[in-house]
């Protein structure tokens, strides 16, 4: 028995002719950040879609809390406490910043009107609960003064906080953040670190990020894969695997 929340065991996958994953192994720790980086196209954001089902592996085995995850689908893997971001922002257009980050709660609301109807006490605890938890996670990334606004007209900084709260809201065993600092300033990748390490320290999160940025990187996680062309070139302590010198390489040779 491990204490990994993920283990990724030699994951391979291809596209036709493209490896574009040979034999990676992970295992992420409970209350870890682990960050993957390389170079584009060196199979990041492959290993994400097959943590979370949307291109399973052909070879190897993904295990959540020890239990094989390969080969179910997306929404069996969210319902298993996998909540991810992506690179680009997903968002429910033509709604507001608290009916995005309710969405979050989803998985927690499923229907049961005979319940509702006999149990009205039951049906009222239940949604306090979820308002609680929506509020929670509002008040530590501090989207109180957003919340009635329409998702389209606030900058994508903020978007992007959303979209991490909705995730939040789901309270994920693992969150997965595909390049959370994509397309931001200096200053808004910096309240970015700061509120990821705020909601690890209050919510004891798990996390898996995509990340470019090597001051972000180094800022943020514990451990660290690097990849290129599909396989592991270094793994370990953040500064130590980013210092490599094959990681140097990978990145100068692009
Ligand atoms: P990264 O996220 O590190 O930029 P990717 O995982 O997107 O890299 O891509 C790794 C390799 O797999 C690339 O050669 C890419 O072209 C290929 N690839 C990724 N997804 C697909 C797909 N759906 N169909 C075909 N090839 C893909």
């Amino acid at each position: 028995m491990t204490d990994a929340v993920l283990e990724c065991r030699n994951v391979t996958r291809r596209f036709g002719g493209v490896v574009a994953l040979k034999d990676v192994s992970i295992a992420v720790a409970r209350g870890e950040i682990f960050g993957l980086v390389g170079p584009n196209g060196s199979g990041k954001t492959t290993l994400v879609n097959a943590i979370t089902g949307f291109y399973p592996p052909q070879q190897g085995q993904i295990l959540l809390d020890g239990q094989p995850i390969n080969g179910m689908k997306p929404f069996r893997i969210a319902d298993r406490g996998v909540a991810r971001t992506f690179q680009n922002v997903a968002l429910f257009h033509g709604m507001s910043v608290l009916d995005n980050i309710l969405m979050g709660r989803h998985i927690y609301m499923k229907p049961n009107p005979l319940a509702s109807l006999f149990y009205p006490w039951w049906a009222a605890r239940e949604e306090t609960a979820h308002r609680r938890k929506v509020e929670e996670v509002i008040d530590l990334l501090q989207l109180a003064p957003a919340r009635d606004e329409y998702v389209d007209v606030i900058p994508l900084g903020l978007q992007k906080r959303v979209e991490l709260a909705r995730a939040l809201c789901a309270e994920p065993r693992l969150l997965v953040l595909d390049e959370p600092m994509a397309g931001m300033n200096q200053e808004e990748k910096e309240y970015m670190v700061r509120f990821i390490l705020d909601a690890q320290d209050a919510l004891g999160l798990t996390v898996l990020i995509i990340e470019h940025h090597m001051d972000v990187v180094t800022a943020l996680c514990d451990r660290v894969l690097v990849l290129n062309n599909g396989q592991q070139i270094a793994q370990g302590p953040a500064r130590e695997a980013i210092a490599d010198p094959r990681v140097i390489e990978a990145y100068i040779g692009k």
